[in-house]
């Protein structure tokens, strides 16, 4: 390998970092020597395998940020179910506990009544929040 050759490969070398254009002498270099020539060869299949990698590497990265988008939606809805049943389960003690101490300070008739009134919409309101359900579920 001669002096020109060194030159010559450090140039393909900066060309392949994109620091240098390729320009006329060191194209006619490579077509009048074998070991630049295959030089230059070798940095170009580089080049094409680590594009390929390049490719896979941002597919694989758009995979990932998909499926944080799908954790991070499963527990933004896990979320609002906790606070939903939180707040269930919050009301359900507020209208027990109304209706024990009506019941205890004498308004057991009222209770009762309550009761039954809600006991007899039942057959109106569960249907209704079905379909309401199976709806929210449809969308
Ligand atoms: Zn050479």
């Amino acid at each position: 390998m001669d002096k020109r050759c060194g030159i010559t490969q450090k140039d393909l070398m900066d060309i392949f970092y994109q620091e240098k254009q390729l320009n006329n002498e060191i194209k006619t270099h490579i077509k009048t020597c074998k070991g630049c020539s295959e030089y230059f060869e070798s940095l170009h299949s580089i080049k094409k395998e680590m594009s390929i990698l390049e490719f896979d590497q941002e597919n694989n990265s758009l995979e990932i940020i998909n499926k944080a988008f799908v954790i991070a939606e499963l527990q933004e809805k896990r979320k609002k179910e906790k606070i939903e049943f939180s707040l269930f389960v919050l009301v359900a003690l507020i209208i027990i506990s109304i209706v024990i101490s009506s019941a205890i300070s004498g308004y057991g008739n009222v209770v009762f009544l309550l009761q039954v009134a809600s006991l007899s919409l039942s057959p109106i309101i569960v249907p209704l929040m079905f379909i309401k359900k199976l709806r929210k579920e449809s969308d």
